[in-house]
């Protein structure tokens, strides 16, 4: 009991102390819905969202992942529960936002953040691989967001997507990937427009390099786990990082957050001198084989 209460006055995670701090309440009475909330950006979300006030929703398709990390919110004084969920599916991205409402009543804030990547040239690759990294990074978002949309706009919540610097600019080995990110893009822009005047928030995130297991599990061109990553995972930004910039982007109402220098100078590169980025991405790509940008970039 002492722990529990002790628990509620203090989440200490990563050096940060939220004691009595304004961070503490910032997403009080707010419910949070995260797909993909089993590992890296999803998981740290539910954990900086939880120890912001909010109740959250975790959703994936890896049960006991999921339980543990519900039962870790609770022990630490939040309020969580787990939606067993394959994006793919429609009939489980509807399930889920029922459930949430179920359980706490109402949905503030969407965070479509599932995702999977994949390392092979188009000309290589079996069209399966397309197929599933849209099914998944794409109409994943799509079907979560029309559920929610309604009781989004009843909250005037916020919709987030977890894009990439691919949603802005391409690279090589990563057509479906890149596809997917650009779509979502798209998706949520217009969105956006579309109820400008309805006090609904649309923030779309485009992280950088993150540590997670996203580069463990890209498909080959045979749409099957890759299973290892050559790139130094401890050298990325941290996924606890990202989501304490979702968190602070979506308190503010944000509209797009691009995330680390190496993101941010991509992106400004590709728009300001396109045939340059372009030559410098293809050069990087002979330069270090193939197979090594293949088995590096998200
Ligand atoms: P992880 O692989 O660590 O996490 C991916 C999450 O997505 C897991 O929780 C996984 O859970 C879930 N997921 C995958 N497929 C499905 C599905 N069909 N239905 C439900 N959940 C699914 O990767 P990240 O944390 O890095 O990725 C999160 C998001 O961030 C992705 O959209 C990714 O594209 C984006 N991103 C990541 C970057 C990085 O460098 N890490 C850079 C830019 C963007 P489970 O397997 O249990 O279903």
């Amino acid at each position: 009991m002492i722990n529990r209460t002790m628990n509620q006055l203090q989440w200490i995670r990563n050096g940060r102390f939220y004691q009595f701090s304004e961070e503490a309440t910032r997403f009080q009475n707010k419910v949070v819905v995260i797909t993909g909330a089993s590992s890296g950006i999803g998981r740290a979300s539910a954990l900086e969202f939880a120890a912001q006030g909010a109740r959250v929703v975790l959703a994936a398709r890896r049960r006991n992942t999921l339980l543990e990390l519900e039962r870790q919110i609770r022990d630490m004084g939040g309020e969580a529960i787990s939606v067993i969920t394959d994006v793919k599916r429609i009939s489980d991205c509807e399930r889920l936002v029922n459930e949430a409402l179920e359980a706490f009543g109402q949905i503030d804030v969407l965070i479509n953040n599932a995702g999977i990547s994949m390392r092979a040239t188009f000309e290589e690759l079996e069209l399966e691989v397309i197929k599933e990294l849209m099914d998944t990074n794409f109409f994943g978002a799509v079907y979560c967001t029309k559920f929610a949309l309604p009781h989004l706009l009843k909250q005037k919540g916020t919709v987030i997507g977890i894009s990439s610097i691919t949603g802005l600019a391409p690279l090589p080995g990563r057509s479906g990937y890149v596809a997917s990110k650009h779509a979502m893009d798209g998706f949520l822009n217009t969105l956006r427009l579309e109820n400008m005047d309805k006090g609904l928030n649309v923030l779309v995130v485009h992280p950088g390099f993150t540590s997670s297991e996203i580069r463990e599990k890209a498909l080959d061109g045979h749409c099957l786990p890759h299973g290892e990553s050559s790139l130094d995972e401890e050298r990325m930004m941290s996924s606890e990082r990202v989501a304490r910039y979702i968190a602070r982007a979506t308190y503010r109402r944000e509209r797009d957050l691009v995330l680390t220098s190496q993101g941010k100078m991509v992106v400004w590169l590709h728009k300001n001198f396109p045939g340059i980025t372009d030559r410098i991405l293809v050069y990087q790509m002979s330069k270090e084989n193939q197979l090594t940008i293949h088995q590096n970039a998200v």
